[in-house]
């Protein structure tokens, strides 16, 4: 092996390993371990609902909301469910916006929370990008996410790849 190579191979495995550390890191120094996810699987158990904010308290309302709730009585047939909530920031919010933007059950177990926290951290990503112009102007209007990485939702960046107007 000459010695450029060995000091490629010797890189890479420290890049994999930093990305590896990143996406495994649940909160700053706070890793993916079993021992830290079935700690906190206990501490939802325990809690029965945590409604997390993803921002300080506002003057009105509610800011975008993640609630997790543990649903059912004995362990085995339990199952996590987890939503994602948009902010309640006028009193017509509270007429509209009470259904969740994301809303998914996850089975009770460290894995389901894992998967729970990731997939409810993207749809707070998404949300926070906002809602889809096109498919608001749209008569009625609805209300889809902008897709990860696109000016539009999903659905209508799709179409426009396609060459048409809207998809239904
Ligand atoms: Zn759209």
């Amino acid at each position: 092996m000459s010695s450029s190579s060995a000091s490629a191979s010797m890189e890479m495995p420290a890049l994999i390993q930093a990305m590896v550390a990143e996406f495994l890191q649940l909160s700053p120094g706070v890793f993916a371990t079993p021992v830290v996810l079935s700690r906190m699987l206990a501490i939802v158990q325990e809690e029965k609902r945590l409604c997390m904010l993803s921002e300080d308290m506002p003057a009105f309302g509610l800011p975008h909301r993640i609630v997790v709730q543990w649903e059912g009585r004995s362990k085995s047939s339990a199952r996590l469910r987890v939503q994602v909530m948009e902010a309640l920031l006028t009193d017509e919010d509270y007429v509209t916006k009470q259904e969740a933007v994301f809303e998914k059950f996850y089975p009770a177990t460290s894995d389901g929370l894992l998967a729970g926290m990731v997939d409810a951290k993207e749809a707070l990503a998404n949300l926070k990008r906002g809602f889809c112009e096109q498919c608001l102007a749209q008569r009625p209007p609805q209300r889809k996410l902008k897709g990860k990485g696109f000016a539009v939702c999903n659905g209508c960046a799709v179409s426009a790849a396609f060459g048409c107007k809207r998809v239904y």
